[in-house]
Protein backbone atom coordinates (compact mmCIF):
# COMPACT_ATOMS: atom_id res chain seq x y z
CA UNK A 1 0.00 0.00 0.00
CA UNK A 2 1.15 3.56 -1.01
CA UNK A 3 1.24 5.59 2.21
CA UNK A 4 -0.51 9.18 1.94
CA UNK A 5 1.59 12.40 2.22
CA UNK A 6 2.16 13.55 5.26
CA UNK A 7 0.48 16.45 6.92
CA UNK A 8 1.76 18.92 9.59
CA UNK A 9 0.32 22.12 10.75
CA UNK A 10 0.84 24.14 13.87
CA UNK A 11 -2.13 25.24 15.39
CA UNK A 12 -2.47 28.41 18.11
CA UNK A 13 -5.32 28.64 20.35
CA UNK A 14 -5.48 32.31 21.14
CA UNK A 15 -7.92 33.88 23.66
CA UNK A 16 -8.97 35.75 26.32
CA UNK A 17 -7.67 34.44 29.31
CA UNK A 18 -10.02 32.26 30.87
CA UNK A 19 -12.39 31.08 28.02
CA UNK A 20 -10.70 27.46 27.85
CA UNK A 21 -8.12 26.81 25.38
CA UNK A 22 -6.34 24.73 28.03
CA UNK A 23 -9.21 22.62 28.63
CA UNK A 24 -9.88 22.33 25.24
CA UNK A 25 -6.34 21.42 24.90
CA UNK A 26 -6.40 18.72 26.93
CA UNK A 27 -9.58 17.49 25.12
CA UNK A 28 -7.58 17.10 21.79
CA UNK A 29 -4.94 14.98 23.82
CA UNK A 30 -7.30 12.97 26.10
CA UNK A 31 -4.79 13.69 28.45
CA UNK A 32 -3.65 16.50 31.45
CA UNK A 33 -1.09 18.64 30.07
CA UNK A 34 -2.06 21.81 30.38
CA UNK A 35 -3.00 22.78 33.97
CA UNK A 36 -6.64 24.54 34.19
CA UNK A 37 -8.80 26.38 36.64
CA UNK A 38 -11.59 29.13 37.10
CA UNK A 39 -9.61 31.71 37.99
CA UNK A 40 -8.10 33.49 35.25
CA UNK A 41 -4.06 34.02 34.01
CA UNK A 42 -3.44 30.14 34.86
CA UNK A 43 -1.44 29.85 31.87
CA UNK A 44 1.60 31.30 31.40
CA UNK A 45 4.01 29.82 29.15
CA UNK A 46 3.55 28.73 25.82
CA UNK A 47 3.12 24.65 25.63
CA UNK A 48 3.29 22.90 22.36
CA UNK A 49 0.43 19.66 22.39
CA UNK A 50 1.22 17.08 19.73
CA UNK A 51 -1.63 14.82 17.97
CA UNK A 52 -0.47 12.18 15.31
CA UNK A 53 -3.15 10.27 13.43
CA UNK A 54 -1.90 8.94 10.65
CA UNK A 55 -0.98 11.07 8.06
CA UNK A 56 -1.80 13.93 9.94
CA UNK A 57 0.20 15.37 12.76
CA UNK A 58 -1.36 19.06 14.31
CA UNK A 59 1.02 20.47 16.78
CA UNK A 60 -1.34 22.64 18.63
CA UNK A 61 0.18 25.63 20.82
CA UNK A 62 -1.58 26.89 23.98
CA UNK A 63 -1.06 30.48 24.93
CA UNK A 64 -1.40 32.56 28.05
CA UNK A 65 -4.71 33.99 27.94
CA UNK A 66 -4.26 37.20 26.37
CA UNK A 67 -5.30 40.50 29.22
CA UNK A 68 -5.14 44.18 29.01
CA UNK A 69 -4.81 46.45 32.12
CA UNK A 70 -2.30 44.88 34.06
CA UNK A 71 0.91 46.16 34.16
CA UNK A 72 3.23 43.97 36.25
CA UNK A 73 6.13 42.52 34.24
CA UNK A 74 5.00 39.10 34.85
CA UNK A 75 1.34 40.30 33.20
CA UNK A 76 3.66 41.76 29.58
CA UNK A 77 5.63 38.10 29.37
CA UNK A 78 2.46 36.75 29.52
CA UNK A 79 0.28 38.93 26.83
CA UNK A 80 3.95 38.78 24.32
CA UNK A 81 3.99 34.98 24.71
CA UNK A 82 0.27 35.39 23.86
CA UNK A 83 0.88 37.10 20.40
CA UNK A 84 4.33 36.55 19.86
CA UNK A 85 2.51 32.63 19.55
CA UNK A 86 0.96 34.00 16.03
CA UNK A 87 3.50 34.39 14.25
CA UNK A 88 4.59 31.20 11.94
CA UNK A 89 1.69 29.35 12.45
CA UNK A 90 -0.96 27.57 9.82
CA UNK A 91 -4.36 28.11 11.60
CA UNK A 92 -5.53 29.73 14.59
CA UNK A 93 -8.48 28.72 16.91
CA UNK A 94 -9.69 31.76 18.01
CA UNK A 95 -11.52 31.11 21.08
CA UNK A 96 -14.52 33.36 22.75
CA UNK A 97 -16.79 32.06 24.90
CA UNK A 98 -20.62 31.89 23.91
CA UNK A 99 -22.90 34.83 23.77
CA UNK A 100 -19.56 37.14 24.62
CA UNK A 101 -17.43 39.06 22.15
CA UNK A 102 -15.81 42.48 23.82
CA UNK A 103 -13.49 44.31 23.35
CA UNK A 104 -10.69 42.48 24.21
CA UNK A 105 -12.03 39.38 21.87
CA UNK A 106 -12.14 42.51 19.09
CA UNK A 107 -8.60 43.40 20.09
CA UNK A 108 -7.30 40.13 19.42
CA UNK A 109 -9.30 39.40 16.34
CA UNK A 110 -7.74 42.33 15.07
CA UNK A 111 -3.89 41.46 15.88
CA UNK A 112 -4.88 37.64 14.47
CA UNK A 113 -6.23 38.83 10.97
CA UNK A 114 -2.71 40.95 10.62
CA UNK A 115 -1.16 37.72 9.67
CA UNK A 116 -3.57 36.48 7.01
CA UNK A 117 -3.79 32.74 8.26
CA UNK A 118 -6.67 30.84 8.49
CA UNK A 119 -8.76 31.91 11.46
CA UNK A 120 -11.36 29.09 13.02
CA UNK A 121 -13.88 30.62 15.61
CA UNK A 122 -14.35 28.47 18.44
CA UNK A 123 -17.29 29.31 20.77
CA UNK A 124 -16.83 27.68 24.14
CA UNK A 125 -19.22 26.85 26.53
CA UNK A 126 -22.17 26.34 24.60
CA UNK A 127 -23.45 23.71 27.67
CA UNK A 128 -24.21 27.53 29.61
CA UNK A 129 -26.35 28.58 26.66
CA UNK A 130 -29.58 26.97 26.98
CA UNK A 131 -31.54 28.27 24.21
CA UNK A 132 -30.54 27.85 20.40
CA UNK A 133 -32.48 30.74 19.78
CA UNK A 134 -29.63 33.38 21.10
CA UNK A 135 -26.77 31.22 20.03
CA UNK A 136 -28.01 31.81 16.48
CA UNK A 137 -27.92 34.90 16.39
CA UNK A 138 -24.71 35.58 18.01
CA UNK A 139 -23.24 33.10 15.25
CA UNK A 140 -24.74 34.60 12.14
CA UNK A 141 -23.48 38.10 13.47
CA UNK A 142 -20.13 37.23 13.79
CA UNK A 143 -19.68 35.41 10.57
CA UNK A 144 -21.34 38.79 9.03
CA UNK A 145 -18.26 40.71 10.88
CA UNK A 146 -15.17 38.57 9.98
CA UNK A 147 -13.93 35.93 7.21
CA UNK A 148 -13.82 33.31 9.72
CA UNK A 149 -13.01 29.52 7.60
CA UNK A 150 -15.23 28.45 9.57
CA UNK A 151 -17.05 28.57 12.96
CA UNK A 152 -17.51 26.08 15.54
CA UNK A 153 -19.78 26.16 19.17
CA UNK A 154 -17.99 23.48 21.33
CA UNK A 155 -18.22 22.64 25.31
CA UNK A 156 -14.62 21.95 26.05
CA UNK A 157 -15.35 21.13 29.19
CA UNK A 158 -18.45 18.28 28.10
CA UNK A 159 -16.51 17.05 25.55
CA UNK A 160 -19.37 18.31 22.70
CA UNK A 161 -18.29 18.79 18.81
CA UNK A 162 -14.30 18.49 19.90
CA UNK A 163 -14.37 15.66 16.70
CA UNK A 164 -15.63 18.38 14.27
CA UNK A 165 -13.36 20.74 15.88
CA UNK A 166 -10.53 18.70 14.63
CA UNK A 167 -12.15 17.47 11.42
CA UNK A 168 -12.34 21.22 10.44
CA UNK A 169 -8.46 21.58 11.52
CA UNK A 170 -7.30 18.15 9.59
CA UNK A 171 -9.04 19.52 6.42
CA UNK A 172 -6.50 22.47 6.72
CA UNK A 173 -3.24 21.11 7.34
CA UNK A 174 -0.93 21.85 4.95
CA UNK A 175 1.33 19.21 3.77
CA UNK A 176 4.76 18.93 5.02
CA UNK A 177 6.94 16.08 6.97
CA UNK A 178 5.75 15.62 10.43
CA UNK A 179 8.02 17.50 13.04
CA UNK A 180 7.66 15.46 16.43
CA UNK A 181 7.77 11.57 16.51
CA UNK A 182 4.20 9.64 16.36
CA UNK A 183 4.55 9.30 20.25
CA UNK A 184 5.57 12.36 21.48
CA UNK A 185 2.38 14.78 23.30
CA UNK A 186 4.30 17.68 24.41
CA UNK A 187 7.79 19.75 24.29
CA UNK A 188 7.20 19.82 27.81
CA UNK A 189 9.61 17.91 30.83
CA UNK A 190 8.11 15.75 33.48
CA UNK A 191 9.82 17.91 35.28
CA UNK A 192 7.96 21.30 34.04
CA UNK A 193 4.55 19.50 33.95
CA UNK A 194 5.30 18.81 37.81
CA UNK A 195 5.22 22.41 38.43
CA UNK A 196 2.68 23.13 36.91
CA UNK A 197 0.22 20.66 38.64
CA UNK A 198 1.71 21.38 41.95
CA UNK A 199 0.77 25.27 41.19
CA UNK A 200 -2.61 24.15 40.17
CA UNK A 201 -3.42 22.05 43.08
CA UNK A 202 -2.03 25.50 44.75
CA UNK A 203 -4.57 27.83 42.28
CA UNK A 204 -7.57 26.32 43.27
CA UNK A 205 -6.95 26.01 47.30
CA UNK A 206 -6.13 29.69 48.14
CA UNK A 207 -7.93 32.46 47.59
CA UNK A 208 -8.45 34.98 44.65
CA UNK A 209 -5.25 36.98 45.14
CA UNK A 210 -2.35 34.31 45.68
CA UNK A 211 -2.65 32.29 42.34
CA UNK A 212 -1.41 35.57 40.68
CA UNK A 213 1.65 35.89 42.82
CA UNK A 214 3.03 32.07 42.87
CA UNK A 215 5.74 30.48 41.40
CA UNK A 216 6.91 26.78 41.69
CA UNK A 217 10.35 25.85 41.46
CA UNK A 218 11.15 22.31 41.47
CA UNK A 219 14.81 21.83 43.17
CA UNK A 220 15.21 17.94 43.16
CA UNK A 221 13.98 15.58 40.83
CA UNK A 222 15.49 11.92 40.75
CA UNK A 223 14.35 8.43 39.77
CA UNK A 224 15.01 5.51 42.05
CA UNK A 225 13.38 2.21 41.49
CA UNK A 226 10.30 2.40 42.24
CA UNK A 227 9.94 5.92 43.43
CA UNK A 228 10.31 9.21 42.01
CA UNK A 229 11.49 12.18 44.77
CA UNK A 230 10.22 15.30 43.23
CA UNK A 231 11.10 18.32 45.88
CA UNK A 232 9.55 21.82 44.86
CA UNK A 233 9.35 25.39 46.58
CA UNK A 234 6.37 27.62 46.28
CA UNK A 235 6.97 30.91 46.03
CA UNK A 236 4.32 33.66 46.88
CA UNK A 237 5.73 37.59 46.84
CA UNK A 238 4.56 38.53 51.03
CA UNK A 239 4.79 36.95 54.32
CA UNK A 240 0.82 36.84 54.35
CA UNK A 241 0.49 35.07 51.08
CA UNK A 242 2.77 32.38 52.86
CA UNK A 243 0.41 31.90 55.79
CA UNK A 244 -2.18 31.33 53.30
CA UNK A 245 -0.45 28.51 51.42
CA UNK A 246 0.75 26.70 54.73
CA UNK A 247 -3.12 27.51 56.39
CA UNK A 248 -3.50 26.39 60.03
CA UNK A 249 -1.07 23.92 61.38
CA UNK A 250 0.02 23.12 57.61
CA UNK A 251 -3.20 21.91 56.66
CA UNK A 252 -3.52 23.57 53.40
CA UNK A 253 0.20 22.36 52.71
CA UNK A 254 -0.59 19.36 53.11
CA UNK A 255 -3.77 18.98 51.46
CA UNK A 256 -1.99 20.67 47.92
CA UNK A 257 0.10 18.25 48.28
CA UNK A 258 -1.60 15.34 48.59
CA UNK A 259 -3.43 16.67 45.88
CA UNK A 260 -0.35 16.86 43.46
CA UNK A 261 0.97 13.64 44.41
CA UNK A 262 -1.85 12.06 43.46
CA UNK A 263 -2.22 13.50 40.11
CA UNK A 264 1.10 13.51 38.99
CA UNK A 265 1.09 9.74 40.27
CA UNK A 266 -1.39 9.51 37.64
CA UNK A 267 0.28 11.79 34.94
CA UNK A 268 3.57 10.28 35.25
CA UNK A 269 2.49 6.17 36.02
CA UNK A 270 4.83 6.45 38.52
CA UNK A 271 5.30 6.34 42.29
CA UNK A 272 5.77 9.68 43.79
CA UNK A 273 7.77 11.17 46.91
CA UNK A 274 7.01 14.91 46.94
CA UNK A 275 8.04 17.39 49.50
CA UNK A 276 7.22 21.22 49.80
CA UNK A 277 8.82 23.87 50.64
CA UNK A 278 6.94 27.75 50.64
CA UNK A 279 9.05 30.84 50.54
CA UNK A 280 8.83 34.58 50.03
CA UNK A 281 10.46 36.40 47.04
CA UNK A 282 9.27 39.65 47.42
CA UNK A 283 7.53 41.65 44.26
CA UNK A 284 8.96 38.84 42.25
CA UNK A 285 6.02 39.36 39.43
CA UNK A 286 7.24 42.81 38.67
CA UNK A 287 11.35 41.78 38.63
CA UNK A 288 12.57 40.08 35.42
CA UNK A 289 15.72 38.94 36.94
CA UNK A 290 13.58 36.91 39.74
CA UNK A 291 11.20 35.56 36.91
CA UNK A 292 14.11 34.78 34.75
CA UNK A 293 15.22 32.20 37.87
CA UNK A 294 11.29 31.15 37.67
CA UNK A 295 11.38 30.50 34.09
CA UNK A 296 9.52 33.23 33.07
CA UNK A 297 12.39 34.38 30.46
CA UNK A 298 11.46 36.46 27.43
CA UNK A 299 13.56 35.34 24.26
P1 LIG B 1 -7.91 29.21 29.62
O1 LIG B 1 -7.47 30.30 30.53
O2 LIG B 1 -8.49 29.77 28.35
O3 LIG B 1 -6.84 28.19 29.34
O4 LIG B 1 -9.12 28.46 30.33
P2 LIG B 1 -9.14 27.07 31.14
O5 LIG B 1 -9.04 25.92 30.20
O6 LIG B 1 -8.15 27.14 32.26
O7 LIG B 1 -10.64 27.08 31.67
C1 LIG B 1 -11.12 28.14 32.48
C2 LIG B 1 -12.35 27.68 33.23
O8 LIG B 1 -13.44 27.47 32.33
C3 LIG B 1 -12.15 26.35 33.97
O9 LIG B 1 -12.81 26.44 35.21
C4 LIG B 1 -12.82 25.34 33.05
O10 LIG B 1 -13.31 24.21 33.73
C5 LIG B 1 -13.99 26.17 32.48
N1 LIG B 1 -14.43 25.68 31.18
C6 LIG B 1 -13.69 25.32 30.11
N2 LIG B 1 -14.46 24.91 29.09
C7 LIG B 1 -15.75 24.98 29.51
C8 LIG B 1 -17.02 24.66 28.90
O11 LIG B 1 -17.14 24.20 27.77
N3 LIG B 1 -18.13 24.89 29.67
C9 LIG B 1 -18.06 25.38 30.94
N4 LIG B 1 -19.20 25.55 31.60
N5 LIG B 1 -16.89 25.67 31.54
C10 LIG B 1 -15.74 25.47 30.85
MG1 LIG C 1 -4.90 28.14 29.86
Amino acid sequence: MISKEERTGLVAIIGRTNVGKSTLLNDFLQQKISITSRKPQTTRHRLLGIKTKKENQIVFVDTPGFHRGHKRALNKYMNKVALNSIEGVDIVLFMIESLKFDEEDNFLLKQISKNTKEVILVINKIDKTTSKNDLLPFIKSLSESFNFAEIVPISALKKTNIEDLEQAIIHRLPKGKHLYQEDQVTDKTERFLASEIIREKCITRVGDEVPYRLAVIIDQYYEEKRITHIVATLFVEKNSQKGIVIGQKGKRLKSIGTAARKNLEEALGKKIMLKLWVKVKKDWTDDQKAMNVMGYKVG
